[in-house]
């Protein structure tokens, strides 16, 4: 990408690239040496910078902290074996972060701003991209509320930042989940198709419950009667019917997964049928007692596919057929990472060079 905005861009004297070990990558808990910031004052955008990945100081009054104005994106960089590195459908994250930070008062990230901090920033710490199977770099694009007041109303101020972590192969280890029937993560008319943080820390609770008995995630179902599913923890669940490819349709409850969309598009590719509609907890069951049920996997940017192994359901537990090379899943899963690494070609011009 070319550099159409200049980006003062202050690098570190103290890299820590020596101190990774690409064999040993933790998610989420090792960060590239440097971060994009930009701060949104007197209804502007400002001049905005590259520095050293580090704290800062914010206002302790402000509503990011109190009232969660607070929005975040997940996606990822790839390296392919000549070295390139490109993102995956980053237009497809600005949309997204533009609905949250609409639906949470926000301003708008203008797509010059974004696509050049992205590109400058990652191209900056390239090293840290890692290229072995499965590895990439996930990247965390955020927005927070930064006025100094207490009082409940949208900010004037704000930062958005975008920090990076290398990220190792992600172990697919099959799912336990489990329908919920007292909690929702999100109600029609909620912020559940934003990605606004208080929506991830109050779904913290329920998931904790599940896991103290032994499963990994839950199933979440709509706020009505808990009879629709919606989700699968912070990933979106999809399903193999006798053939077919079913996951519930979009809804304001639900978030519109770029790994959704594009799992859909791969089905379509393939040839097989693929239904967005409400899917029951009824219905699930029914065709798992029928063996109808083929698979059962959560899709999103950290996992790319993670099968279900066993879905819980009013108390008992009941096991899906282990996925073979054969199954859908499997296949999107190698389909999508072939196409992220250059080794298949990006007949959807998904992938954007950095
Ligand atoms: N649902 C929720 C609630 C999520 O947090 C995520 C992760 N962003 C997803 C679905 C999957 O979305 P994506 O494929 O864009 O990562």
């Amino acid at each position: 990408m070319l550099d159409t905005i200049t980006i003062r861009t202050q690098r570190t004297t103290a890299s820590r690239l020596q101190q990774l070990d690409p064999d040993r990558l933790e998610f989420g808990k090792v960060f590239s040496d440097h971060m994009f910031v930009v701060d949104y004052q007197d209804g502007e955008w400002q001049e905005p910078q590259i520095v050293p990945y580090g704290d800062m100081a914010v206002s302790p009054a402000n509503s990011a902290l109190h009232y969660g104005q607070a929005i975040f994106e997940g996606m990822k960089a790839y390296k392919n074996p000549q070295g390139d590195i490109a993102l995956f459908r980053p237009y497809d994250n600005l949309q997204r972060l533009n609905l949250s930070a609409e639906r949470m008062c926000m301003p708008a990230i203008p797509e010059e701003l974004f696509m050049q901090g992205l590109s400058q920033l990652i191209r900056l710490d390239a090293n840290w991209v890692p290229d072995s199977p499965g590895s990439a770099l996930y990247i965390r694009p955020f927005m927070f509320a930064t006025d100094g007041f207490i009082g409940v109303r949208p900010s004037d101020n704000y930062r958005f930042m975008i920090f990076t972590c290398p990220v190792g192969l992600y172990y697919n280890k099959p799912l336990r989940v489990r329908f919920e029937e007292k909690f929702v993560r999100s109600a029609e008319g909620g912020a559940g198709y934003a990605k606004a943080a208080g929506n991830y820390g109050a779904a913290m609770w329920p998931t904790k419950l599940a896991q103290q008995e032994g499963y990994h995630q839950l199933l979440w179902t709509d706020s009505s009667a808990h009879q629709f599913i919606e989700e699968s923890g912070t990933m979106n669940v999809m399903f193999v019917i006798d053939g077919r490819v079913v996951t519930p349709a979009l809804s304001t409850s639900i978030l519109d997964g770029i790994t959704r969309k594009s799992v859909l598009q791969v089905a379509h590719d393939l040839g097989m049928p693929v239904e967005e509609r409400k899917v029951s907890a009824t219905e699930i069951m029914a065709a798992q007692a029928n063996g109808t049920l083929q698979e059962a996997f959560g899709v999103g940017t950290a996992a790319t596919i993670a099968p279900i192994a066993v879905i819980g359901f009013q108390g008992q537990d009941y096991t899906l057929p282990a996925p073979s090379m054969t199954s859908f899943s499997q296949k999107a899963s190698a389909i999508l990472s072939a196409i992220r690494t250059g080794e298949a070609p990006d007949t959807h011009n998904w992938m954007v060079q950095v």
